[in-house]
């Protein structure tokens, strides 16, 4: 009688948790697994592929041989494992009441990665990245950061190794963010709002514009000048470069091992696209047994219809800058002279994407959507009341589309197995959640035109 009336309340379980001997001991990357060879990187001036001596005054070598290393499985070092062990594994959560809210028959996991001290992706990378400079003698690293994530990442990271850290901080979010920059400092690291008079790019960027608001691409060809001017320095990336992505695969790793302990395997998987990189931690691992005819799965990129780089830009070689600073790479790209409008208040602003994801959505093994941010809030407030996390304005894009799908699977009677990466939590984005429910975010529909103009400054090669 007792055990009947158990069994009827059994909870199912919500988390699925793995012990701290189970953080990777490597991570997987995606190039040995491509169907083509990923375009070189391009020297500027020669338009040549560029070799590891040319990224040497930018990065230590340790970082160069992994943005090209061919290996499947790269060993991920044991102090790198032990910083992960502040926060890793990561759980992972069946998200019971966001389904019976939606009535729908799909089964809906996501991963979290709002548990790091961070609050997102972000160290998953720092810690490596900060790690492999202090090895190679570096004192200092020069960033720049958008949101504040990057920056509050790589802060804490030469919390953790020792190193100084200078951050440039878009200056539009410095002035929005004042407790973004407080952490940032928190953590002992020194950070300017950019376009900032500290460097000749910004000081050239302020006497054209005083006003300047600031962009990633105006922020980068600052970092990347301090890097590349001073001897103790290196310059670190938040996203987008082959090491950055790789570092992130420990969230997809630990998902499908995850999902198995769940008794479960995903059908289709979704990840939002700022550079690329927390989308390519949860999915790459999951490609690779797609491109090794060992599994197939659906996999969305969904980014802001404001700054749409896979679904409306171009696959060319582009600047990762604004300052025409960086090598050339072959992305989806917007026109490195790109600028969403202010009235988009999420992250995902950049004008490019990672090569790898560019290559990848080029090839059709992925989808990518764009949405309006009005309805991206919609689904991070009902993903709020139901799951009970706020997420940070980012991720809510994969969760609108993960909506859409549940919804979509009600309809048809179906009952796919949804698997999303919730990437960071939304504490310091509340001034934007606040917007959205005053009713005074704004959607707006991105104009051809400006896409064209923007299009015009990308080289012709
Ligand atoms: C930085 C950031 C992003 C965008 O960068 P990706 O490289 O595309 O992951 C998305 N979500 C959060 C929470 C971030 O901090």
């Amino acid at each position: 009688m007792v055990r009947r009336e158990e069994r009827k309340h059994a909870m199912k379980p919500t988390k699925f948790l793995l012990p701290e001997d189970r953080i990777p001991k490597a991570w997987y990357n995606i190039n040995a697994d491509l169907p083509v060879p990923l375009p070189p990187p391009l020297n500027p001036g020669t338009g040549q592929p560029i070799g590891p001596a040319d990224l040497a005054p930018l990065f230590p070598m340790g970082l160069i041989l992994q943005e090209v290393s061919q290996e499947r499985e790269v060993e991920i070092p044991e102090p790198v494992r032990e910083a992960y062990s502040m926060y890793r594994p990561s759980p992972l959560f069946r998200a019971h009441r966001l389904e019976a809210a939606l009535g729908t028959t799909a089964r809906i996991y996501y991963k979290y990665e709002g548990v790091s001290p961070a609050g997102s992706h972000k160290p998953n990378t720092a810690i490596p990245q900060a790690w492999v400079n202090k090895q190679e003698g570096v004192k200092r690293l020069a960033t720049e950061t958008g949101a504040g994530q990057w920056g509050t990442s790589l802060a804490l990271a030469g919390a953790i190794f020792g190193l100084e850290v200078k951050v440039y901080m878009v200056r539009a979010s410095y002035d929005q963010k004042p407790y973004r920059r407080a952490l940032i400092e928190t953590y002992g690291a020194e950070v300017v709002a950019s376009p900032s008079p500290t460097t000749n790019y910004g000081r050239s960027v302020l006497a054209a514009d005083p006003k300047n608001p600031g962009s990633l691409g105006i922020a980068i060809s600052e970092a990347v000048e301090d890097a590349a001017t001073r001897d103790d320095t290196k310059y670190a990336l938040g996203s987008v470069l082959n090491h950055v992505l790789m570092h992130q695969t420990v969230i997809g790793i630990e998902a499908m091992e995850q999902m198995a302990m769940a008794g479960d395997k995903p059908d289709i998987l979704v990840g939002c696209t700022g550079g690329g990189s927390n989308f390519a931690g949860l999915t790459f691992p999951f490609i690779g047994q797609k491109l090794r005819g060992e599994a197939d799965y659906r996999i969305i990129a969904v980014e802001p219809a404001a700054a749409p780089s896979l679904t409306r830009g171009v696959y060319r070689y582009d600047f990762g800058d604004t300052g025409q600073m960086t090598p050339l790479v072959k992305m989806h790209t917007l026109g490195h002279d790109f600028l969403p409008d202010p009235i988009h208040a999420g992250g995902l602003r950049y004008h490019g994407m990672a090569a790898q994801v560019s290559l990848l959505k080029d090839q059709g093994i992925i989808e990518a959507r764009a949405v309006h941010q009005k309805r991206t809030f919609e689904a991070g407030v009902q993903f709020a009341r139901t799951e009970g996390i706020l997420p940070a304005p980012e991720p809510t894009h994969a969760i609108s589309v993960v909506i859409d799908e549940a919804l979509k699977a009600k309809e048809e009677g179906t009952s796919p197995v949804i698997l999303f990466n919730l990437c960071g939590h939304g504490h310091f984005d509340l001034g934007a959640y606040e917007r959205y429910l005053q009713g005074t975010l704004e959607d707006y529909d991105l104009p051809q035109e400006k896409i064209r103009v923007a299009l015009e400054g990308v080289p012709n090669l």
